[in-house]
């Protein structure tokens, strides 16, 4: 393999086709300019270090969803220094706390954010940035000399994403430019990214989904990506809708979108938004997500609730989300398959190709092997942590060696070490319908939910909170849950929930009429013992509950 693989396919493709569309000025960068300009910014970068590459060294930025964004990514690795992509939605603090613990040599800014740097610039730092003002990659027009790229430069580049913090401080993950390249291109074959697929990119650009999958991805198969920023539903679907509205309006670029990958909860409030909208616009919206014009849409980074999955599809006439588990530790490490018999409710699928993938018991340490799903004392179906080794699986957190040391153990067949991912699974036989490519073999893989968060000890029994929550979310009455262990003195743990009711189908709920519409549904011990009602459960930016704080605030009276 070549030393910068994404580098290499980057200059490897058309010069003249599309890279990277803004969406609400219809402003598009071809391939070649891309790359005039990676060169340039990168030549930018390694004067700040005397005419030398990064070897390493950490760069972190504060740029917009954009082609600058794009620009000074590809140039961070092209510069052999490590990517160090800020939020500009993180407070002071935290970008404080991110620029501490990465040892950043530089703070780029582009024009938007060159405020918010100087400010976080002000806060107390261990060792204060180099801060650089980026000047606007205007697309400089198509590259004219070739951009060579150095094999034999000393440092490593890479990416370095942190945490979102739902369970624990933010740790730096660091993704070196090999594991990035086996991540992007294990995708590339399962999902077949392709030159023509044109993805809408809604999401924001510090996670693994909208990085890996949504970016990185699509530029080493040469695909486009479309920036609309950040998410709202009536631009999103006001920009799918485009081309396929009779009077196809200006400045809206008006190539569909043929790929979207997003969180569950992008999903459910398009779908909301749909129900409001004009015939003749549902119409458009339509036609523009069905499967012969979108060829994928997935969905990922929560657990996708099947009344999402089944409006999706009503919605679309037949376009069947896929859904695919992964962490900013591994990339993606689960998915379904690109034939919709693979996409089974609830499943996540099959380990990625390039990944090995376990289950562990959680009491007993013992792994689970193919056909011992079942324990065949009690009858009932064995679940384990989901561990996980290969070319894409990261192998240190930044400066962390002792939460390194414990989020990995070594293989008994000395083939390297397995990556706790803390998450449970169990594994059901396949549908004779599915099964359709070579990666996608075995049995499936159905989440349980976090063994920190989400699985819940009551009176002796485990309970998965995922299970709890996707049959809330079936029933009308419910229109978000979220399923938390509530501190009991008599069960250790008892089950609660945390209801947002659906303003349509009731007022009112009372716990006994939750406890009665489960009831047909649910064990009796899976039933939650108590319930509040809220407005609204708080998200991050990927649609994640903390479910820690969440049970602090709303059940801080609890105590039986
Ligand atoms: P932190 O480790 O700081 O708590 P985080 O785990 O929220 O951060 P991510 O790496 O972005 O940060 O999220 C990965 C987690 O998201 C997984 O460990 C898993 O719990 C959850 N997840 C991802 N995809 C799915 C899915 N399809 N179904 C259920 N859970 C999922």
């Amino acid at each position: 393999l070549p030393r910068l693989p994404i580098l290499e396919a980057v200059s490897g493709h058309n010069p003249s086709s599309t890279a990277v569309v803004h969406a609400k000025s219809g402003r598009s960068f071809t391939y070649g300019e891309l790359l005039g300009d990676v060169g340039k910014a990168r030549d930018r970068l390694k004067e700040a270090w005397g005419g030398k590459d990064g070897n390493g060294e950490r760069v972190a930025f504060l740029v917009e969803n954009s082609y600058d964004y794009v620009v000074t990514l590809l140039a961070c690795l092209a510069a052999r220094s490590i990517a160090v992509p800020l939020s500009p939605a993180f407070p002071a603090p935290e970008l404080q706390y991110i620029l501490n613990q990465s040892e950043a040599s530089l703070l780029l800014s582009s024009a938007k954010f060159a405020t918010k740097a100087e400010q976080v610039l002000e806060t107390e730092l261990s060792s204060k940035p180099t801060h650089v003002a980026l000047p606007k990659h205007q697309g400089g027009g198509p590259n004219t000399g070739a951009i060579t790229w150095d094999e034999s430069g000393p440092g490593e580049a890479g990416l370095m994403l942190y945490t979102s913090g739902t369970t624990n401080r933010p740790k730096g993950v660091l993704l070196p430019q090999a594991t990035l390249t086996a991540q992007c291109q294990s995708l590339l074959r399962a999902w077949s990214y392709t030159p023509s697929d044109h993805l809408l990119h809604v999401l924001p650009l510090h996670h693994i989904h909208g990085t890996v999958n949504a970016l990185l991805t699509p530029l080493l198969a040469g695909s486009t990506i479309e920036f609309l920023f950040p998410f709202n539903a009536d631009a999103v679907w006001s920009r799918l809708a485009a081309p396929f509205l009779p009077m196809n309006g200006h400045p809206i670029p008006s190539d569909k979108i043929t790929f979207f990958t997003v969180v569950p909860t992008v999903y459910s409030r398009l779908i909301a938004t749909y129900k409001l909208m004009s015939p003749q616009m549902q119409q458009a919206a339509s036609a523009a997500v069905s499967p012969e014009n979108m060829r994928l849409s997935i969905s990922g980074s929560a657990a996708l609730p099947t009344p999402i999955k089944s409006a999706w599809r009503t919605l679309s006439k037949g376009n069947v989300l896929l859904e695919r588990y992964g962490m900013t530790e591994v990339g993606m490490a689960l998915s379904c398959g690109l034939d919709p018999a693979d996409r089974v409710d609830a499943s996540v699928g099959w380990p990625l190709p390039s990944v090995q993938a376990r289950l562990v018991d959680v009491d007993t340490n013992e792994i689970i092997r193919e056909g011992e799903e079942i324990d065949p004392e009690t009858g009932k179906e064995r679940s384990g942590e989901i561990q996980l080794r290969g070319p894409t699986i990261f192998q240190e957190y930044w400066r962390n060696p002792a939460a390194t040391a414990s989020e990995f153990v070594e293989g008994e067949d000395g083939q390297g070490k397995w990556f706790k991912t803390g998450d449970v699974a169990v594994r059901r036989p396949v549908p004779s319908a599915a099964q359709s490519q070579d990666w996608t073999k075995g049995p499936l893989y159905f989440i349980q939910g976090r063994k920190s968060a989400d699985i819940i000890k009551t009176g002796g029994e485990k309970v998965s909170a995922l299970e709890v929550e996707r049959e809330l979310l079936s029933l009308d009455e419910v229109a978000e849950a979220a399923v938390v262990s509530v501190p009991s003195g008599k069960w250790g743990q008892k089950v609660g929930c945390v209801i947002v009711l659906d303003k349509d189908f009731a007022q009112q709920w009372k716990p006994m009429d939750m406890r009665r519409a489960l009831r047909d549904r649910l064990a009796n011990y899976k039933i939650p013992q108590v319930m509040k009602i809220v407005d609204e459960i708080p998200r991050n930016a990927m649609g994640k509950i903390n479910k820690k704080l969440l049970v602090q605030v709303t059940f801080k009276d609890e105590h039986s």
